[in-house]
């Protein structure tokens, strides 16, 4: 029998009346049955954060460490279970860069988390006096989490919340709500009641998160459509936001790269996760003189790369994560072909039942076609061709998105002056999408608002005061 997962509302696995089919990629078929949790359970569960934010921000800090220490322990004795959950819902393999690995940096990161500290700092203090800023939770936090990766993202989130002594009510993705739900479940072991809810359902409930008077900051990733209604709605109570949003990251390839170490990390920089990243490589500017060259050798590379069943240690790609998402990466692959790109792999879905679209290298691409103007989001690199280098930093530019960049070029010193003329929030040389639990990653222009990581990161989820005696 299929198995059905509860809501997690103060403490408690709580059933619903009613179930949502929760499809696995690689086959059409149901796996799971989530929760169909309504407004009225999100108001429940937004009850019990608000009540137990008193004890959890009075609660020692001390004693907040270890309890998120004990939640990354959490995730490492059932890291197993978990990561076959993220593989059956989202469609990443299991091994690899996938859900094993996933699971693997969620617990580094609430390691990393619990270790931070934000101490009180003295503006001054001296013979006339004491000026000191303290950091305090803001209350309850809702957590709105995404398809790419479930766990990951949800850690992103809840971990920095806890730690700065929020309260949560997490609501993931209703394509991948099972391992989010059960990660939730698993966690009440170390927590008291109410300080980690999870909600999952089909009754709008983004929406009435996002206009919930009880609600005191919400934390999204997702797209930046959606971002942009978040932050309507979020304005009638003034919430706090930390958006993530979308990406459609450049790395711009100078003549100088040395082509033996890049081809393999450009590759994965675009087509980790089958390009379901929000800071992946989605436009690869290549300098007419090495353009050939690398468009062969990428090609080399990818003839290798197996897409194929995540739960198969031989793939190393698993599937597109939604029917939703798979119509858009092959709309604008036709589009491409349609418009003059020349396919150097790949170009169409894979047959069968499940959501495989290969890897798809389109050469001979340009501004102006919708695979590079737009967020793509799936297994599909436009390699653009560029001549002047002023000319490839104003065209990366010029996109209203500015998460991630990267300039690759033996001359180290010269790709951070080129780097640091990139409108993104993070820039990486010879390197792309690495991101890391201490530096601060956010979106410039309309890829988001605020960071994540590290102590700024950590500094979202608290609100300033400042006393002075
Ligand atoms: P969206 O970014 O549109 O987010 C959908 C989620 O947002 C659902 O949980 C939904 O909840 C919630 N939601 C919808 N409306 C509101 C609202 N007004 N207030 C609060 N929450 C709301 O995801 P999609 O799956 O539709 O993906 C669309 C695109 O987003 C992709 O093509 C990709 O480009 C991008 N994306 C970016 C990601 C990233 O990491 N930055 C990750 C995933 C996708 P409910 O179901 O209750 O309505």
């Amino acid at each position: 029998m299929t198995q059905a997962y509860p809501l997690i509302i103060d403490g408690m696995s709580v059933s619903t009346d009613n179930h949502l089919d929760v499809i696995n990629p690689a086959d059409g078929r149901t796996f799971a049955l989530c929760p169909a949790g309504t407004s009225a359970d999100l108001d429940r569960a937004v009850a019990a954060a608000r009540r137990a934010f008193p004890g959890w921000a009075a609660t020692p800090d001390a004693d907040r460490k270890a309890a998120v220490n004990a939640l990354a322990d959490i995730l490492d004795a059932n890291a197993g279970e978990l990561a076959e959950l993220i593989t059956r819902e989202q469609g990443k393999t299991l091994s690899g860069l996938g859900s094993q690995w996933e699971l693997g940096g969620a617990a580094a990161w609430t390691r990393y988390t619990a270790a931070l500290d934000l101490p009180v700092e003295y503006i001054q203090d001296d013979a006339q006096g004491r000026v000191a800023l303290y950091r305090k939770p803001i209350g309850v936090v809702a957590s709105i989490t995404p398809w790419n990766f479930p766990v990951m993202i949800a850690i992103w989130h809840i971990m920095p919340a806890l730690r700065a002594g929020n309260t949560v009510v997490i609501k993931p993705s209703p394509y991948t709500p099972i391992a989010t739900l059960r990660m939730v479940e698993l966690m009440q072991q170390a927590l008291p009641p109410g300080v980690l809810n999870a909600v999952a359902g089909s009754d709008d409930l983004g929406r009435a998160i996002s206009s919930h008077p009880d609600i005191d900051k919400i934390v999204f990733t997702g797209s930046t459509r959606t971002g942009k209604h978040v932050m309507a709605s979020a304005s009638d109570s003034l919430k706090r936001l930390t958006l993530e949003l979308g990406g459609n990251d450049a790395a711009i390839v100078l003549p100088d790269v040395d082509l033996d170490s890049a081809v393999e990390k450009l590759f994965w920089g675009a087509f980790i996760n089958n390009g379901q990243v929000c800071a992946a490589i989605k436009r690869l500017y290549v300098h007419d003189s090495i353009y050939d060259e690398l468009c062969d050798r990428l090609l080399d590379y990818a003839r290798n790369v197996k897409t194929g069943d995540g739960m198969s240690p031989d793939s190393q790609l698993g599937t597109v994560q939604n029917k939703m998402q798979f119509e858009r990466v092959k709309m604008l692959v036709e589009a491409a072909k349609a418009s003059g790109a020349r396919v150097l792999c790949g170009g169409a879905p894979i047959e069968g039942d499940g959501l495989f679209y290969p890897v798809t290298l389109l050469a001979d691409v340009k501004e102006g076609m919708a695979i590079v103007d737009e967020e793509q989001f799936g297994p599909a690199l436009p390699i653009i061709r560029y001549t002047d280098l002023d000319d490839a930093v104003a065209r990366a530019n010029d996109n209203p998105n500015g998460l991630g960049g990267s300039v690759w070029s033996s001359d180290t010193d010269k790709a951070v002056a080129i780097a640091s003329r990139l409108e993104c929030g993070s820039a990486w040389i010879n390197n792309h999408a690495m991101v890391r639990p201490d530096a601060p990653f956010g979106g410039v222009k309309q890829s988001g608002i605020g960071v994540e990581f590290g102590k700024l990161g950590l500094a979202e989820f608290t609100t300033v005061q400042v006393i002075h005696q």
